[in-house]
Protein backbone atom coordinates (compact mmCIF):
# COMPACT_ATOMS: atom_id res chain seq x y z
CA UNK A 1 0.00 0.00 0.00
CA UNK A 2 1.88 3.56 -0.79
CA UNK A 3 1.20 7.00 0.80
CA UNK A 4 -1.34 9.21 -0.56
CA UNK A 5 1.83 11.70 -1.35
CA UNK A 6 3.33 8.91 -3.57
CA UNK A 7 -0.32 7.74 -5.19
CA UNK A 8 -0.69 12.11 -6.16
CA UNK A 9 2.76 12.22 -8.08
CA UNK A 10 2.70 8.79 -9.63
CA UNK A 11 -0.76 10.07 -10.98
CA UNK A 12 0.40 13.79 -11.83
CA UNK A 13 3.34 12.36 -13.44
CA UNK A 14 1.49 10.50 -16.08
CA UNK A 15 -1.09 13.17 -17.20
CA UNK A 16 -0.70 13.77 -20.68
CA UNK A 17 0.57 17.16 -21.97
CA UNK A 18 -2.04 19.77 -22.09
CA UNK A 19 -3.46 20.40 -25.84
CA UNK A 20 -4.35 23.95 -27.33
CA UNK A 21 -7.84 24.18 -28.48
CA UNK A 22 -9.38 27.07 -30.30
CA UNK A 23 -13.70 27.38 -29.64
CA UNK A 24 -16.07 29.63 -29.69
CA UNK A 25 -16.33 31.96 -26.51
CA UNK A 26 -19.45 30.18 -25.03
CA UNK A 27 -17.46 27.30 -25.20
CA UNK A 28 -14.75 28.54 -23.11
CA UNK A 29 -16.47 29.17 -19.91
CA UNK A 30 -15.37 26.91 -17.38
CA UNK A 31 -11.88 25.98 -19.37
CA UNK A 32 -7.97 27.16 -18.79
CA UNK A 33 -7.10 29.93 -21.06
CA UNK A 34 -3.83 28.76 -23.40
CA UNK A 35 -3.21 32.12 -24.11
CA UNK A 36 -2.26 35.46 -22.46
CA UNK A 37 -4.84 38.40 -23.99
CA UNK A 38 -3.35 41.39 -24.48
CA UNK A 39 -5.27 44.61 -25.15
CA UNK A 40 -5.45 45.30 -28.77
CA UNK A 41 -7.09 48.59 -27.57
CA UNK A 42 -7.04 51.14 -25.14
CA UNK A 43 -9.68 51.35 -23.06
CA UNK A 44 -11.89 53.32 -23.24
CA UNK A 45 -10.43 53.93 -26.71
CA UNK A 46 -11.94 57.82 -26.85
CA UNK A 47 -12.77 60.55 -24.49
CA UNK A 48 -15.78 59.50 -22.57
CA UNK A 49 -18.71 60.29 -20.80
CA UNK A 50 -19.58 58.17 -17.66
CA UNK A 51 -23.00 60.90 -17.05
CA UNK A 52 -25.85 61.72 -18.87
CA UNK A 53 -25.13 65.51 -18.49
CA UNK A 54 -23.52 68.30 -19.88
CA UNK A 55 -19.81 68.84 -21.15
CA UNK A 56 -17.98 71.53 -19.79
CA UNK A 57 -14.63 73.70 -19.53
CA UNK A 58 -14.25 73.07 -15.56
CA UNK A 59 -12.77 76.19 -14.96
CA UNK A 60 -16.39 78.44 -16.87
CA UNK A 61 -18.60 76.30 -13.73
CA UNK A 62 -15.91 77.54 -10.97
CA UNK A 63 -18.33 80.28 -9.66
CA UNK A 64 -21.09 77.66 -10.02
CA UNK A 65 -24.37 78.49 -9.90
CA UNK A 66 -23.63 79.47 -13.50
CA UNK A 67 -26.07 79.63 -16.93
CA UNK A 68 -24.41 77.92 -19.87
CA UNK A 69 -25.18 78.49 -23.25
CA UNK A 70 -26.23 74.99 -25.10
CA UNK A 71 -24.39 73.87 -28.81
CA UNK A 72 -25.26 71.10 -29.03
CA UNK A 73 -26.13 66.98 -28.42
CA UNK A 74 -23.85 64.67 -28.58
CA UNK A 75 -25.52 60.69 -28.13
CA UNK A 76 -23.79 57.40 -27.35
CA UNK A 77 -22.26 56.17 -31.17
CA UNK A 78 -21.63 58.81 -32.39
CA UNK A 79 -18.56 60.82 -34.00
CA UNK A 80 -19.46 64.43 -33.21
CA UNK A 81 -18.20 67.85 -34.73
CA UNK A 82 -19.48 70.29 -31.99
CA UNK A 83 -16.80 72.08 -29.69
CA UNK A 84 -17.26 74.55 -27.24
CA UNK A 85 -15.41 77.64 -26.12
CA UNK A 86 -16.05 79.89 -23.20
CA UNK A 87 -19.16 79.54 -21.50
CA UNK A 88 -20.56 76.75 -23.89
CA UNK A 89 -21.56 72.98 -23.12
CA UNK A 90 -23.08 70.46 -25.08
CA UNK A 91 -25.78 68.33 -23.77
CA UNK A 92 -24.07 64.80 -23.68
CA UNK A 93 -25.13 61.01 -22.70
CA UNK A 94 -23.50 58.52 -21.00
CA UNK A 95 -21.36 56.48 -23.23
CA UNK A 96 -20.78 59.07 -25.68
CA UNK A 97 -17.34 61.28 -26.83
CA UNK A 98 -16.72 64.36 -24.74
CA UNK A 99 -15.30 66.99 -27.04
CA UNK A 100 -11.54 67.98 -27.06
CA UNK A 101 -12.43 71.35 -25.53
CA UNK A 102 -14.26 69.93 -22.52
CA UNK A 103 -12.50 68.97 -19.74
CA UNK A 104 -15.69 67.62 -17.37
CA UNK A 105 -19.34 66.76 -17.53
CA UNK A 106 -21.87 67.87 -14.95
CA UNK A 107 -24.16 65.18 -14.48
CA UNK A 108 -28.05 66.04 -15.25
CA UNK A 109 -29.56 66.31 -11.68
CA UNK A 110 -27.04 69.19 -10.91
CA UNK A 111 -28.38 71.20 -13.65
CA UNK A 112 -31.70 72.89 -14.30
CA UNK A 113 -32.87 74.12 -17.67
CA UNK A 114 -33.41 78.01 -17.72
CA UNK A 115 -34.95 80.66 -20.58
CA UNK A 116 -31.48 81.10 -22.31
CA UNK A 117 -29.48 78.17 -21.38
CA UNK A 118 -28.58 75.41 -19.02
CA UNK A 119 -27.87 76.45 -15.21
CA UNK A 120 -25.45 74.40 -13.66
CA UNK A 121 -25.80 74.36 -10.08
CA UNK A 122 -22.20 73.08 -8.81
CA UNK A 123 -19.48 73.54 -10.02
CA UNK A 124 -17.14 70.34 -11.14
CA UNK A 125 -13.09 69.24 -10.89
CA UNK A 126 -11.62 69.34 -13.73
CA UNK A 127 -11.76 65.65 -15.42
CA UNK A 128 -14.95 65.06 -13.48
CA UNK A 129 -17.10 62.20 -15.00
CA UNK A 130 -15.13 61.82 -17.95
CA UNK A 131 -13.04 59.10 -18.59
CA UNK A 132 -9.36 60.02 -20.74
CA UNK A 133 -8.53 57.53 -23.47
CA UNK A 134 -6.67 54.29 -22.19
CA UNK A 135 -7.36 55.32 -18.60
CA UNK A 136 -8.67 51.66 -17.97
CA UNK A 137 -6.36 50.02 -19.92
CA UNK A 138 -3.74 50.75 -21.97
CA UNK A 139 -3.55 49.00 -25.40
CA UNK A 140 -0.90 46.35 -25.27
CA UNK A 141 -1.84 45.69 -21.86
CA UNK A 142 -1.82 42.08 -20.07
CA UNK A 143 -5.44 41.79 -19.61
CA UNK A 144 -5.65 38.13 -18.69
CA UNK A 145 -2.70 35.69 -18.13
CA UNK A 146 -2.47 32.33 -19.88
CA UNK A 147 -3.84 29.75 -17.05
CA UNK A 148 -6.37 31.88 -15.97
CA UNK A 149 -9.55 29.98 -15.88
CA UNK A 150 -12.57 31.34 -17.91
CA UNK A 151 -15.58 32.48 -15.70
CA UNK A 152 -17.64 35.06 -16.62
CA UNK A 153 -15.93 38.55 -15.62
CA UNK A 154 -13.19 36.76 -17.92
CA UNK A 155 -15.66 36.09 -20.93
CA UNK A 156 -16.71 39.67 -20.88
CA UNK A 157 -13.14 40.59 -21.22
CA UNK A 158 -12.69 38.45 -24.12
CA UNK A 159 -15.57 39.56 -25.60
CA UNK A 160 -14.52 43.05 -25.25
CA UNK A 161 -11.34 42.61 -27.34
CA UNK A 162 -13.30 40.71 -29.90
CA UNK A 163 -11.62 37.41 -29.02
CA UNK A 164 -15.06 35.31 -30.49
CA UNK A 165 -12.43 31.83 -30.60
CA UNK A 166 -10.71 31.04 -27.67
CA UNK A 167 -7.16 29.19 -27.56
CA UNK A 168 -8.04 26.64 -24.25
CA UNK A 169 -6.67 23.45 -23.01
CA UNK A 170 -8.67 20.62 -24.33
CA UNK A 171 -10.36 19.00 -21.46
CA UNK A 172 -10.23 15.15 -21.25
CA UNK A 173 -13.01 13.09 -22.41
CA UNK A 174 -14.48 11.42 -19.78
CA UNK A 175 -16.57 8.02 -19.25
CA UNK A 176 -18.10 7.51 -15.96
CA UNK A 177 -18.97 3.47 -15.29
CA UNK A 178 -20.55 2.62 -12.31
CA UNK A 179 -20.40 -0.88 -11.60
CA UNK A 180 -22.22 -3.61 -9.33
CA UNK A 181 -25.28 -6.22 -9.23
CA UNK A 182 -26.97 -4.48 -6.93
CA UNK A 183 -27.14 -0.68 -8.12
CA UNK A 184 -30.03 0.20 -10.43
CA UNK A 185 -31.26 3.77 -12.22
CA UNK A 186 -32.02 6.50 -10.16
CA UNK A 187 -35.61 6.89 -11.87
CA UNK A 188 -36.05 3.45 -10.83
CA UNK A 189 -37.55 2.14 -7.05
CA UNK A 190 -34.65 0.31 -5.68
CA UNK A 191 -36.49 -3.43 -4.26
CA UNK A 192 -34.97 -4.95 -1.69
CA UNK A 193 -30.82 -4.62 -1.26
CA UNK A 194 -30.52 -2.41 -4.22
CA UNK A 195 -28.97 1.09 -4.58
CA UNK A 196 -29.73 4.06 -6.47
CA UNK A 197 -26.40 4.77 -8.85
CA UNK A 198 -25.96 8.23 -6.77
CA UNK A 199 -22.15 7.52 -7.97
CA UNK A 200 -22.37 8.59 -11.49
CA UNK A 201 -24.43 11.39 -10.79
CA UNK A 202 -21.88 12.40 -8.06
CA UNK A 203 -19.02 12.10 -10.61
CA UNK A 204 -20.84 13.91 -13.49
CA UNK A 205 -21.03 16.79 -11.20
CA UNK A 206 -18.00 17.25 -10.45
CA UNK A 207 -16.57 16.51 -13.44
CA UNK A 208 -18.80 19.16 -14.94
CA UNK A 209 -17.42 21.85 -11.55
CA UNK A 210 -14.02 21.13 -12.84
CA UNK A 211 -14.71 22.08 -16.34
CA UNK A 212 -14.89 18.72 -17.93
CA UNK A 213 -18.21 17.09 -19.77
CA UNK A 214 -18.25 13.45 -18.69
CA UNK A 215 -21.13 10.80 -20.22
CA UNK A 216 -22.63 8.59 -17.84
CA UNK A 217 -22.40 4.63 -19.02
CA UNK A 218 -24.70 2.30 -18.71
CA UNK A 219 -24.48 0.48 -14.81
CA UNK A 220 -22.50 -2.63 -15.31
CA UNK A 221 -22.78 -6.13 -13.26
CA UNK A 222 -19.86 -7.66 -11.16
CA UNK A 223 -19.41 -9.87 -14.00
CA UNK A 224 -15.22 -9.92 -15.43
CA UNK A 225 -16.52 -10.36 -19.12
CA UNK A 226 -19.29 -7.04 -18.65
CA UNK A 227 -16.62 -5.44 -17.16
CA UNK A 228 -14.39 -6.18 -20.03
CA UNK A 229 -17.25 -5.17 -22.25
CA UNK A 230 -17.70 -1.78 -20.96
CA UNK A 231 -13.90 -0.78 -20.70
CA UNK A 232 -13.54 -2.06 -24.36
CA UNK A 233 -16.55 0.36 -25.21
CA UNK A 234 -15.02 3.79 -23.99
CA UNK A 235 -12.03 2.67 -25.56
CA UNK A 236 -11.73 5.99 -27.52
CA UNK A 237 -12.24 8.36 -24.60
CA UNK A 238 -9.26 10.15 -22.60
CA UNK A 239 -10.34 9.34 -18.85
CA UNK A 240 -12.30 6.53 -17.15
CA UNK A 241 -13.99 6.71 -13.48
CA UNK A 242 -15.35 3.31 -12.78
CA UNK A 243 -16.79 2.95 -9.31
CA UNK A 244 -17.08 -0.16 -7.15
CA UNK A 245 -15.78 -3.33 -7.14
CA UNK A 246 -12.02 -2.44 -6.61
CA UNK A 247 -12.10 -4.00 -2.84
CA UNK A 248 -11.10 -7.40 -2.18
CA UNK A 249 -14.20 -9.09 -1.94
CA UNK A 250 -15.31 -12.08 -4.16
CA UNK A 251 -17.32 -10.30 -6.43
CA UNK A 252 -14.54 -7.25 -7.03
CA UNK A 253 -12.87 -7.72 -10.65
CA UNK A 254 -12.04 -4.47 -11.69
CA UNK A 255 -8.65 -4.98 -10.80
CA UNK A 256 -8.12 -8.41 -12.22
CA UNK A 257 -10.31 -6.82 -15.79
CA UNK A 258 -7.58 -4.32 -16.21
CA UNK A 259 -4.65 -6.15 -15.66
CA UNK A 260 -5.59 -9.01 -18.04
CA UNK A 261 -6.52 -6.10 -20.38
CA UNK A 262 -3.14 -4.72 -20.40
CA UNK A 263 -3.77 -1.82 -18.25
CA UNK A 264 -0.44 -0.83 -16.69
CA UNK A 265 -1.66 -0.41 -13.02
CA UNK A 266 0.44 2.66 -11.23
CA UNK A 267 -1.11 1.27 -7.68
CA UNK A 268 -4.16 -0.09 -6.20
CA UNK A 269 -4.49 0.82 -2.36
CA UNK A 270 -3.70 4.28 -0.66
CA UNK A 271 -3.09 4.41 3.15
CA UNK A 272 -6.19 6.88 3.29
CA UNK A 273 -9.26 6.64 4.95
CA UNK A 274 -11.94 6.36 3.84
CA UNK A 275 -10.90 5.16 -0.04
CA UNK A 276 -8.18 3.14 0.78
CA UNK A 277 -8.93 0.09 -2.10
CA UNK A 278 -8.54 3.24 -4.62
CA UNK A 279 -7.12 2.10 -8.17
CA UNK A 280 -5.36 4.02 -11.01
CA UNK A 281 -3.95 2.54 -14.22
CA UNK A 282 -2.86 3.27 -17.60
CA UNK A 283 -4.00 1.97 -20.96
CA UNK A 284 -1.57 3.96 -23.40
CA UNK A 285 -2.59 7.51 -22.52
CA UNK A 286 -5.70 6.54 -21.43
CA UNK A 287 -6.39 7.20 -17.70
CA UNK A 288 -8.27 4.67 -15.75
CA UNK A 289 -9.66 5.31 -11.89
CA UNK A 290 -11.30 2.49 -10.22
CA UNK A 291 -12.97 4.30 -6.98
CA UNK A 292 -14.54 2.42 -4.24
CA UNK A 293 -18.47 2.53 -4.28
CA UNK A 294 -19.01 4.36 -0.85
CA UNK A 295 -20.74 7.31 -2.29
CA UNK A 296 -18.11 9.43 0.43
CA UNK A 297 -15.16 7.12 -0.71
CA UNK A 298 -15.74 7.52 -4.29
CA UNK A 299 -16.02 11.77 -3.79
CA UNK A 300 -13.17 12.11 -1.59
CA UNK A 301 -11.37 10.24 -3.50
CA UNK A 302 -12.03 11.92 -6.55
CA UNK A 303 -11.42 15.21 -4.52
CA UNK A 304 -7.73 13.36 -3.94
CA UNK A 305 -6.77 11.80 -7.19
CA UNK A 306 -8.96 12.80 -9.95
CA UNK A 307 -9.86 16.43 -9.44
CA UNK A 308 -6.05 17.57 -9.36
CA UNK A 309 -4.80 14.95 -12.65
CA UNK A 310 -8.39 16.95 -14.62
CA UNK A 311 -7.03 20.48 -13.76
CA UNK A 312 -3.29 19.37 -14.59
CA UNK A 313 -4.68 17.77 -18.04
CA UNK A 314 -6.88 21.12 -18.41
CA UNK A 315 -3.55 23.32 -17.70
CA UNK A 316 -5.01 24.73 -14.46
CA UNK A 317 -1.26 23.69 -13.20
CA UNK A 318 -1.33 26.32 -10.55
CA UNK A 319 -4.79 25.76 -9.30
CA UNK A 320 -4.72 22.32 -7.61
CA UNK A 321 -7.18 22.43 -4.67
CA UNK A 322 -7.76 24.63 -2.06
CA UNK A 323 -5.42 23.50 1.03
CA UNK A 324 -5.94 25.36 3.91
CA UNK A 325 -4.42 25.61 7.60
CA UNK A 326 -6.58 24.76 10.61
CA UNK A 327 -6.43 25.00 14.01
CA UNK A 328 -8.06 21.94 15.56
CA UNK A 329 -10.75 22.62 17.96
CA UNK A 330 -10.72 19.25 19.32
CA UNK A 331 -8.51 16.32 20.04
CA UNK A 332 -8.61 13.78 17.81
CA UNK A 333 -7.93 10.27 18.23
CA UNK A 334 -7.35 8.13 15.12
CA UNK A 335 -6.05 4.38 14.50
CA UNK A 336 -2.61 5.05 12.67
CA UNK A 337 -1.22 3.85 9.59
CA UNK A 338 -3.54 5.90 6.88
CA UNK A 339 -3.86 9.55 6.61
CA UNK A 340 -7.62 10.16 7.82
CA UNK A 341 -9.49 12.10 5.53
CA UNK A 342 -12.07 13.48 8.26
CA UNK A 343 -15.81 15.41 7.41
CA UNK A 344 -15.33 18.99 8.98
CA UNK A 345 -16.30 21.79 9.88
CA UNK A 346 -13.97 24.75 9.03
CA UNK A 347 -14.97 28.65 10.16
CA UNK A 348 -13.03 31.61 11.08
CA UNK A 349 -13.30 32.94 14.37
CA UNK A 350 -11.79 36.75 14.68
CA UNK A 351 -8.45 36.32 12.52
CA UNK A 352 -8.10 32.64 13.69
CA UNK A 353 -9.18 29.47 11.56
CA UNK A 354 -10.41 26.66 13.10
CA UNK A 355 -11.55 23.34 12.07
CA UNK A 356 -13.71 20.65 14.03
CA UNK A 357 -14.46 17.31 13.01
CA UNK A 358 -18.25 16.29 12.33
CA UNK A 359 -19.62 13.16 13.14
CA UNK A 360 -21.34 11.18 10.40
CA UNK A 361 -22.42 7.47 10.05
CA UNK A 362 -19.44 6.40 7.85
CA UNK A 363 -18.28 6.16 4.22
CA UNK A 364 -22.21 5.60 2.90
CA UNK A 365 -23.40 8.44 4.61
CA UNK A 366 -23.38 11.03 2.21
CA UNK A 367 -25.77 13.26 4.36
CA UNK A 368 -24.07 13.41 7.06
CA UNK A 369 -21.14 13.96 5.21
CA UNK A 370 -22.61 16.83 3.41
CA UNK A 371 -22.70 18.67 6.55
CA UNK A 372 -18.57 19.15 6.04
CA UNK A 373 -17.66 21.95 4.36
CA UNK A 374 -13.84 20.62 4.22
CA UNK A 375 -11.93 17.44 4.91
CA UNK A 376 -9.64 17.66 7.50
CA UNK A 377 -6.28 15.85 6.86
CA UNK A 378 -5.25 13.90 10.01
CA UNK A 379 -2.03 12.48 9.07
CA UNK A 380 -1.44 9.10 9.49
CA UNK A 381 1.96 8.73 11.47
CA UNK A 382 0.07 10.60 14.57
CA UNK A 383 -2.18 8.52 17.13
CA UNK A 384 -3.42 11.59 18.55
CA UNK A 385 -3.72 14.91 17.60
CA UNK A 386 -4.37 17.55 20.78
CA UNK A 387 -6.53 20.63 20.35
CA UNK A 388 -5.12 23.60 19.05
CA UNK A 389 -2.54 21.46 16.48
CA UNK A 390 -2.34 23.11 12.90
CA UNK A 391 -3.98 20.31 10.02
CA UNK A 392 -4.08 20.94 6.11
CA UNK A 393 -7.58 20.86 5.42
CA UNK A 394 -9.20 21.09 1.74
CA UNK A 395 -12.31 23.05 1.48
CA UNK A 396 -15.80 21.38 -0.38
CA UNK A 397 -18.35 24.48 -1.21
CA UNK A 398 -16.53 25.94 -3.93
CA UNK A 399 -19.41 28.13 -3.97
CA UNK A 400 -19.98 28.72 -0.84
CA UNK A 401 -16.68 29.39 1.06
CA UNK A 402 -16.53 28.59 4.68
CA UNK A 403 -17.05 32.09 6.91
P1 LIG B 1 -18.04 -1.79 -3.55
O1 LIG B 1 -16.97 -0.76 -3.64
O2 LIG B 1 -18.45 -2.31 -4.88
O3 LIG B 1 -17.67 -2.86 -2.57
O4 LIG B 1 -19.31 -1.05 -2.94
C1 LIG B 1 -19.30 -0.52 -1.65
C2 LIG B 1 -20.63 0.05 -1.29
O5 LIG B 1 -20.91 1.15 -2.14
C3 LIG B 1 -21.79 -0.90 -1.46
O6 LIG B 1 -22.68 -0.77 -0.37
C4 LIG B 1 -22.44 -0.47 -2.74
O7 LIG B 1 -23.80 -0.76 -2.79
C5 LIG B 1 -22.19 1.00 -2.74
N1 LIG B 1 -22.12 1.48 -4.12
C6 LIG B 1 -21.39 0.93 -5.10
N2 LIG B 1 -21.57 1.58 -6.27
C7 LIG B 1 -22.44 2.57 -6.02
C8 LIG B 1 -23.03 3.58 -6.83
N3 LIG B 1 -22.76 3.67 -8.12
N4 LIG B 1 -23.87 4.45 -6.24
C9 LIG B 1 -24.15 4.36 -4.93
N5 LIG B 1 -23.62 3.43 -4.12
C10 LIG B 1 -22.79 2.52 -4.65
MG1 LIG C 1 -19.66 -3.95 -5.38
Amino acid sequence: MISYESALSRILSRVPKPVIQSVPLHRALGQILATPIWATQALPPFKKSFMDGYALRSKDVRGAPVVLNVVGRITAGVKSHFQISRNETVKIMTGAPVPDTADAVQKVEKTRVVEDGIEILESVAPAQHVASVGSEVEKGQLVLEKGRRIGPREVSILACFGVAEVKIYKPPEVAIISTGDEIVDIRKTPTFGQTRNSNAHMLWAQCQSAGVKADVEPIVMDDPEKIREAIRCVRNMDLVLLSGGVSMGECDFVHRVLVEEGVEILFHKVAIKPGKPVMVGLDGEKMIFGLPGNPVSAFVTFVLFVKPALQQWCGACSESFQKIKVCLEKTIKHKAGRVFLMPGKVRKTGTKITGCPISTKGSADMVGFARANALLFIPSDRERLPEGSIVDAVLLDEFQGFV
